[in-house]
């Protein structure tokens, strides 16, 4: 595959011919970063989040699931910051009047500098062969040095200026940088803004009375709301967490990475309450155990890493991100955030309810601390979704278009393939169709040579095939056909199920988060 925008142009055209995602209202030329899923992006995105719930919620006796509403009453967005505090600082060319986050400009450009740092390591690799040592390159190479520090103190100098809302100072940042406009490519900017990220709508029939409320940009203060009712009517002891999965809004300034940032979009969060003095060794713990749940899907250890935040967010006391290599680049994927007391104090403080824990061992309340573990399923989707996309060399000379998803997340199990659509090879296929429907998606099908047939479902992501025959009339056997490896093996009818759901099994695979 060619460069990297070629790689995300086929990632996206592949989504929308093989029935994951395309773009929302679409007849009416779309609604812009929003999206739809389609019949196998439906099903993609229920397994990732079954794969999460159940290994947050299920695997851990101390962590229960809630699904609290969109709508909260409006205290709740003064009480968590975020009508005070949730904006993006924005920044517009003036000659192309295309508006950017100014953040993000910056942080393109170090990414710029980070992808000098891999040309050189490319270089030298080539150049010593097999004696080549990356981590000693990547601590000794003056040139490799330099990159890093000019990285590091771009970084540093952002992360500060946006702590202490020095807009003017991140203006000055840009034009030192000479960053350019990727559109207009001038360097003629305006001033730095603010611009809060929150959608409003209206409660109530008429006008006067109406009410201001805010779609929810996080799902986080739902569970926080509720940290008392989940806590009584479960008589938790902590330390304990509260999960949920929902659709969260942000008006998001830029959102021209398809799924990547979007303005109505699904997150998967769970609030870890516990003993205040705790923290620390608690968000160890749950960079440990979420970076072990990406691991298990098998998708190379290579295409993760943490980013700490230089910035801190107005409510946290540390933060990393779980950053993945998406087609454009390493971006975050989860956020891990060390939230202190800041939400349930500050719900105390407006709501005028005590959200206190008694602590039965030390014989006394206090507010608990809360570690957050937040990943979007949009953003796991497309990372699922891109790094599974393959175009393979095959040994005869052509090329096979693969989408190798982890068979736990793909949409359909296995596809039920007559050889031919007479001599009685189609019922028997549809009576296998119905014995695996019990268990597992499948489909049928019948149209095509049966090598066609098998790229169409290697390009859906099917993990299987099961192929009837003439010889199956004699035996009760099938050819079944991984995707992957492309093998075939001859089994018995008897068997299938059994092939299928040892690989398809979600326990299979959450064993390796252990
Ligand atoms: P970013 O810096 O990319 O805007 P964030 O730091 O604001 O993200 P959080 O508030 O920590 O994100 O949200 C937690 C998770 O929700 C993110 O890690 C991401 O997976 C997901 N997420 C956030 N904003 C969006 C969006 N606009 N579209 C899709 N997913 C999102």
């Amino acid at each position: 595959m060619a460069n990297q925008e070629d790689i995300f142009r086929k990632v996206i055209s592949h989504a929308k011919e093989y029935g994951y995602v395309v773009q929302s209202s679409e007849i009416y030329d779309g609604l812009s970063a929003v999206y739809d899923y389609t019949q196998n992006g439906a099903e993609l995105k229920k397994n990732i989040k079954e794969y999460w719930w159940k290994a947050m919620v299920q695997m851990h006796e101390n962590i229960v699931g809630i699904d609290a509403a969109i709508f909260m009453h409006p205290t709740t967005w003064k009480a968590s910051g975020h009508v005070d505090a949730f904006n993006d600082p924005l920044i517009d060319n003036k000659d192309s009047k295309k508006r950017y986050r100014a953040d993000v400009l910056v942080e393109d450009h170090v990414a710029k500098i980070e992808a000098k740092i891999d040309k050189e390591v490319q270089k030298a690799s080539k150049r010593f062969g097999e004696s080549f040592d990356k981590t000693q390159f990547l601590t000794t190479n003056p040139r490799v040095l330099g990159y890093q520090e000019k990285a590091q103190s771009i970084l540093k100098r952002l992360g500060r200026s946006l702590e202490a809302e020095d807009l003017e100072d991140v203006k000055n940042l840009i034009e030192e940088l000479e960053i350019a406009c990727p559109v207009s490519g001038s360097k003629n900017w305006t001033d730095v803004k603010q611009f809060n990220l929150m959608f409003g709508t209206k409660l109530g029939a008429s006008a006067e009375n109406a009410t201001d409320l805010y779609l929810r940009p996080e799902t986080a203060q739902g569970i926080f709301v509720n940290f008392l009712n989940v806590q009584k009517s479960g008589r938790l002891k902590i330390p304990f967490g509260i999960a949920q999965i929902g659709k969260a809004f942000r008006n998001e300034i830029v959102a021209r990475q398809f799924i990547f940032r979007m303005r109505e979009f699904e997150q998967m969060e769970m609030q870890f309450f516990i003993k205040p003095g705790t923290q620390i060794e608690w968000y160890e713990k749950w960079k440990e155990l979420r970076m072990k749940w990406h691991l298990s899907l098998g998708m190379g250890e290579e295409n993760y890493r943490f980013h700490d935040h230089e910035k801190l967010a107005h409510y946290a006391d540390a933060a990393t991100d779980i950053e993945f290599k998406f087609p454009f680049g390493f971006k975050e994927l989860e956020g891990i955030h060390s939230r202190t007391d800041f939400d349930l104090g500050s719900h105390e403080k407006y709501s005028g309810k005590k959200l206190q824990y008694f602590d039965p061992e030390l014989n006394q309340n206090y507010v608990p601390y809360v570690v957050e573990t937040s990943i979007g399923v949009d953003r796991m989707f497309l990372a699922v979704f891109s790094n599974s996309l393959k175009e393979e060399e095959l040994e005869n000379g052509t090329t096979r278009i693969v989408l190798k998803l982890p068979a736990v997340l793909a949409p359909t199990k296995a596809a039920v393939l007559p050889l031919v659509k007479k001599d009685g090879l189609p019922e028997i296929a549809h009576k296998i169709i119905d014995d695996l429907k019990w268990d597992f998606n499948v489909v049928y099908d019948e149209k095509d040579a049966v090598g066609r047939r098998y790229r169409r479902q290697d390009a859906a992501g099917t993990p299987f095939c099961i192929t009837v025959d003439h010889q199956t009339l004699e035996d009760e056997t099938v050819t079944i056909r991984y995707r992957d490896t492309m093998e075939q093996k001859r089994i018995a009818i008897g068997a299938v199920n059994e092939t299928i759901a040892d690989e398809v099994g979600i326990r299979k695979w959450l064993k390796k988060t252990e």
